[in-house]
């Protein structure tokens, strides 16, 4: 039997995996290794997942190669970077590359979007419905969705009047839009908009900036990475893997060992661009408001002055934000094509038919507006699927920031009260991933056909999440990160905190002890008849 789009409605497939970015390719990849039957399905034309979708102009990675890439020795030993801090072009090359090299593509379903998915009791099986009509009845799903797949448009009365282009950067055409001697308006700040304006700026006739909060810069000083860099690099690669895994970012930077007031020296504030301005940086600048402010005076008057961009009083917690990288941002905002409309003052009243009209009264006509207002993050991807049942409408709850009570045989990649978005992606995702293989292949070999959080264990989850991040000024800044940019939506700490090795520690311990945190059974039959050999006894 075939689905619509020729697929078989395969009752045997173990697992279904959503989304073919940096999280659905590996998991796929690591599932297959086990022998699993598992299809991926995915909503884009294409690999890459925010690497597909977000090419609008100036798109880039601020993690640093090789950090940023998968420590598998049959990619990286035949990948070659050109850039410090990859462009998207360069990015999805790389996942186009993952693709092909371990022979992905065919198990990933594309332009196929899953809209609902509802787990059965008497099968232990998932039924998971698309919006081409397909429908698939996976033992487990993976929800690889990535953070930041659900855009965020504003409400923007008027919006639909607008006689020009207008688009959503998440949702950029793939063919590019041709900006040149256009007038163009970007609203937001964010690193989507930071990178936008940056790149735009010295090509368009005209260009107008609707701010918000001005975004904190920091300079990435990106690079070529010529022939002797790259081959050390590669002589490096295996190391900068292990060393990863060991940072609380899954960078390779680590925080500088002393307090911001026990030393005289300013030199931990210097820089060596991206992120190390963050991540290098004294160790209690996270958490102790008077350093924080220390470190936004260190960069406001050492780097920049104008107060429409860098108040005197910091606007937000330093870093409580996503920190913004960028080389030309500022001297592209101070060129005479270059107008900043700050909308807390004039916030924008209406989109008309030319343009943007703030409460001043003033017009501003544009042929292009660049909607940058980010993403319903960390969980409006999950969310925007039907999942029966699920209801994060009052907070989140998980279990280890992967799986959730009532939702058995469910995974989740890079999703909420997980380090995340927190951390780089790469050394996260590997991490998770390795997890939930290990953790099926297990559930295979005991003939154990179902596995599901128990609600104490979330609630612990929730707590250590909400702690850990208390603990610091990341709850202080009203941003994605806490769902504070999306009005309605539970504000709370969206990410686990507590840093990788942490983090990966409590996932080993769940392994070591035969996933304490769970109920394991075999069509309604629980695990505590698992005997000595550690095997179900299906006898029981
Ligand atoms: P974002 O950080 O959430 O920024 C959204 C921007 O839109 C902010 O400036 C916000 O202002 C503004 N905004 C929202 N609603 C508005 C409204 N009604 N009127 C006017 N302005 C409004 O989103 P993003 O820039 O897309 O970045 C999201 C995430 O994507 C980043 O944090 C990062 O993780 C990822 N990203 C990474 C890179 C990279 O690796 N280099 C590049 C791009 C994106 P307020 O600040 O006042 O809220």
């Amino acid at each position: 039997m075939l689905s619509t789009n020729n697929l078989p409605i395969n009752d045997e497939l173990d697992a279904l995996v959503v989304g073919a970015g940096f999280s659905g390719l590996y998991q796929l990849y690591q599932l297959r290794k086990l022998g699993s039957s598992v299809k991926l399905f995915e909503s884009g034309s294409d690999v890459g997942g925010v690497w597909y979708w977000n090419c609008y102009p100036g798109a880039r990675v601020d993690s640093e190669t090789p950090s940023y890439e998968f420590s598998l020795p049959e990619l990286w030993k035949d990948w070659r970077w050109t850039q410090r801090f990859p462009d998207r072009n360069e990015l999805y090359s790389y996942l186009r590359y993952v693709g092909e090299k371990l022979d992905l593509k065919k198990d990933i379903v594309f332009d196929t979007r899953v809209t609902a998915a509802r787990f059965d009791p008497d099968t232990d099986r998932w039924t998971v419905t698309t919006e081409q009509g397909t429908i698939v009845r996976p033992r487990f799903l993976v929800l690889a969705v990535g953070s930041a797949s659900k855009p965020y448009i504003p409400d923007l009365p008027g919006l639909v009047n607008f006689q020009g282009i207008v688009h959503h950067t998440a949702n950029w055409p793939q063919g590019g839009v041709d900006m040149e001697g256009k007038r163009v308006g970007v609203i937001g700040t964010g690193s989507t908009g930071v990178q936008v304006i940056s790149e735009i700026g010295p090509k368009v006739k005209h260009l107008t900036v609707f701010q918000r909060l001005p975004a904190i810069v920091l300079p990435q000083i990106n690079s070529k990475v010529d022939d002797e860099k790259h081959a050390r690099m590669r002589e490096l690669s295996p190391l900068i893997y292990r060393h990863r895994k060991q940072t609380a970012s899954g960078h390779t930077v680590h925080s500088f060992p002393l307090d911001t007031f026990s030393v005289s020296s300013e030199e931990p504030l210097e820089s060596g661009g991206g992120l190390n301005f963050c991540g290098d940086n004294f160790k209690d600048m996270m958490i102790n408001q008077e350093a924080n402010d220390e470190v936004y005076a260190f960069w406001r008057n050492k780097i920049f002055g104008e107060e429409k961009l860098a108040p005197q009083v910091a606007p937000y917690p330093f870093a409580a934000k996503k920190p913004v990288m960028d080389d030309n941002y500022y001297k592209v905002l101070s060129q005479t094509n270059v107008d900043l409309v700050d909308v807390r003052k004039t916030p924008i009243q209406e989109i008309t038919d030319k343009g943007i009209l703030t409460s001043d009264g003033v017009e501003y006509e544009v042929d292009i507006l660049v909607i940058a207002c980010g993403f319903d993050g960390a969980t409006g991807g999950i969310t925007q699927i039907d999942i029966r049942g699920l209801d994060w409408t009052k907070g989140v709850y998980t279990n280890l920031g992967m799986t959730t009570a009532n939702f058995p045989n469910m995974f989740i990649v890079y999703g909420p009260q997980s380090p995340s978005i927190l951390s780089n992606a790469p050394t996260t995702i590997e991490i998770q991933c390795a997890w939930i293989t290990t953790c099926i292949e297990y559930l295979k070999n005991n003939r154990l056909t179902r596995i599901e959080a128990t609600r104490e264990a979330e609630d612990k989850w929730r707590d250590l999440t909400m702690s850990v991040a208390g603990g610091t000024l990341v709850s202080k800044a009203e941003s994605w990160w806490n769902g504070a940019n999306i009005p309605g939506k539970a504000v709370e700490p969206l990410y686990f905190a507590g840093g990788i090795p942490y983090y990966a520690s409590i996932l080993r311990e769940q392994e070591k002890n035969g996933y304490p945190n769970f109920t394991l059974s075999t069509h309604g039959q629980t695990a505590a008849t698992i005997d000595s050999e550690n095997k179900y006894t299906t006898s029981q």
